[in-house]
């Protein structure tokens, strides 16, 4: 059984997802965060996000570097969304995420393109969305509490700002852009708390897989 979740930044997924996982006792991974490693790594070659050699070389990471908080930060988030516009990366990164979603038993993966190209045979797609200025709002609070946002103290506004920009390069790439499958739910969490946007999701994956 495969359950795709993709979803912009900060609307919530990434949660989801994992919960989903622990519900129906199969593994999860979370995508984008091999976009950061590679964002990250460029950063660490000293080399240029923007340019597809050195986004490519840097898909060369450790797996170490997955487990290193910084990932999470918002600089890297943005090195991410950079580096996941070159097809060569996307390719480079292909075969680990199919290998992830055929294991036997099944898998839930969480990113941008799931439903449409990595597991376009997934038994459930799940879009999960929410407003920008609410997305905004989980992502300071999130940062917040890590420490990230007290450190930096980066103003909402800023961070809406930027949640907005990299929601136009994920949309507007032309290679796996950010969109729904034509057979996803779309589940928006706008006015959910973590606790109902979970609930509303686990009944729609709920009925999907009875239905069948
Ligand atoms: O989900 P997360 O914010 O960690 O993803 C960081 C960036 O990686 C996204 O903004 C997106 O550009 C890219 N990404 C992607 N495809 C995925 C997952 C993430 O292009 N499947």
């Amino acid at each position: 059984m495969i359950i795709a979740v993709d979803g912009p930044t900060a609307s919530g997924k990434g949660t989801i997802a994992k919960r989903l996982a622990v519900h129906f006792g199969v593994p999860h991974l979370d995508t984008g965060l091999l976009y950061r490693a590679v964002g990250r790594q460029v950063a660490i070659n000293e080399g240029d996000p923007d340019n597809e050699s050195d986004a490519l070389a840097a898909c060369a990471f450790s797996d170490d570097l997955l487990d290193d908080d910084i990932l999470r930060s918002e600089e890297v988030g943005g090195l991410a969304s950079r580096v996941s516009v070159h097809p060569a990366v996307r390719e480079a990164l292909f075969r680990r995420q199919r290998a992830f979603a055929e294991q036997p038993g099944g898998a839930v993966l969480d990113g941008r393109d799931i439903g449409t190209v990595i597991a376009p045979d997934a038994d459930v797609k799940l879009f999960i969305t929410a407003s920008v200025h609410e997305r905004a709002r989980r992502r300071w609070l999130e940062m917040t509490a890590s420490g990230f946002g007290r450190e930096i103290e980066i103003p909402l506004d800023e961070i809406e700002k930027d949640i907005v920009a990299r929601d136009a390069r994920d949309i507007q790439r032309a290679d796996a852009p950010l969109r729904a499958a034509p057979d996803a739910l779309v589940i928006d969490t706008t006015a959910f708390d973590r606790e109902q946007a979970f609930e509303t999701v686990l009944e729609a994956v709920k009925e999907a897989l009875q239905a069948g």
